[in-house]
């Protein structure tokens, strides 16, 4: 008998790509409530479980909370595969414990569109692009008060230099800036090819005229910087966040840009997804602080790219491959001793 090719998309999205390779590699598919329902819905435990059933694998959509006991209750489940980078919204470490292998999807769409936008939101901020804005449309001119800062020679601090802050990192080198780096993590010989001193994060928050945060969503890295960190910092500095938004307290940023401890801001990513209407950062002086909804990576492509290359994932999981996206290694032992003998 062939093995079974089952897979739940707990929110199937308005792109089709991923479900079109999955039909045409014969999967049969299982359709969850539609990812557009983002703002209003949430699966109840029993009903996600109800819904992946004995699925092979779970393709869960950015909306969707895959826990360790949703995860202990799909006895056929072998992977959870996502099409974005970020894989928070899984209980990595239960999946491992159970021989689940999860993968997510790092496509160059998603992390140099999100290093541009991260560059974009650097210049908006140094130039003062709002208040100039704001400036002329209210029929101002030029003022000195309004001037922008000279980027060359300038220090920026990147927390967290992976795929995405190192593509941040070459660019501002390439305008000449200084460029430190916090990652305990990273391979330090690759950093200073790139132009990166690697420093304490210490260091880095009292040095850098701008911070810009590009770390994973770990124990360690949720609320990371907060008003301890933001008063280490220059009263000029500022701060960008296009990473999650729980690696910063944003009720302390929110502080500390009223209070002026430090200059501006700009966000891409929130506590809360999508930004409730009465929360604080919207009351913050908008010439001060850029919004934007967790979209300014996003290009055409970048979405159908992450879905490819999840079905891609998906389809040498149900051939008994380990493609190059898993995220937790670990786990190829037991899920071997589970579902390949
Ligand atoms: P990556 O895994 O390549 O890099 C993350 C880096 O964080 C790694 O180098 C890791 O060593 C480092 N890190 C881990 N713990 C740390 C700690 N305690 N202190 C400092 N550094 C630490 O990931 P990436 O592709 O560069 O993505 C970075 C972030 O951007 C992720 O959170 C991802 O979810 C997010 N992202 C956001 C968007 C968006 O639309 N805004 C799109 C894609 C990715």
């Amino acid at each position: 008998m062939a093995a079974k090719r089952k897979i739940c998309l707990t929110g199937p999205m308005r792109i089709k790509i991923a479900e079109d390779m999955l039909r045409a590699a014969s999967c049969e598919l299982v359709l969850g409530k539609p990812q557009d329902d983002f703002r209003n819905f949430r699966y109840e435990r029993k009903e996600l479980v109800n819904l992946v059933g004995d699925s092979t694998i779970i393709y869960p959509s950015g909306r969707d909370f895959i826990g360790g006991d949703v995860l202990d209750s799909c006895p056929d489940l072998q992977a959870v595969v996502k099409s974005s980078i970020g894989i928070e919204t899984v209980d990595v470490d239960a999946a491992t414990d159970l021989g689940i292998l999860c993968c997510n999807s790092p496509t160059v769409e998603n992390y140099m569109g999100v290093a541009e936008a991260t560059m974009g939101l650097i210049v908006a901020l140094f130039k003062r692009l709002k208040l100039n804005e704001a400036f002329i449309r209210d029929n101002g001119w030029k003022e000195l008060h309004n001037r922008g800062t000279l980027m060359l020679g300038k220090t920026v601090g990147i927390i967290g230099v992976g795929r995405i802050g190192q593509n941040v990192a070459k660019r501002l080198s390439a305008w000449g800036m200084k460029v430190l780096g916090y990652d305990p993590y990273v391979q330090q010989d690759t950093v200073a090819s790139l132009g990166v001193k690697m420093v304490s994060l210490e260091e880095l928050l009292k040095q850098s005229d701008l911070v810009t945060l590009h770390v994973v969503l770990t124990r360690e890295t949720r609320g990371m910087l907060g008003m301890r960190e933001f008063r280490m910092m220059k009263p000029t500095a500022f701060i960008v966040n296009t990473s999650r938004g729980q690696a910063l307290k944003e009720a302390e940023l929110v502080q500390a840009l009223n209070e002026k401890i430090i200059t501006g801001a700009a966000l891409d990513v929130f506590e809360q997804e999508p930004l409730p209407a009465n929360n604080p950062l919207r009351q913050v002086d908008p010439l001060r602080l850029i919004l934007t909804p967790h979209n300014i990576g996003a290009n055409p492509g970048s979405a159908e790219a992450g879905q490819k290359m999840a079905a891609e994932s998906m389809l040498a999981i149900l051939d008994g491959r380990i493609p190059d996206t898993i995220v937790n290694p670990l786990a190829i032992p037991r899920w071997k001793e589970r579902f390949c003998s």
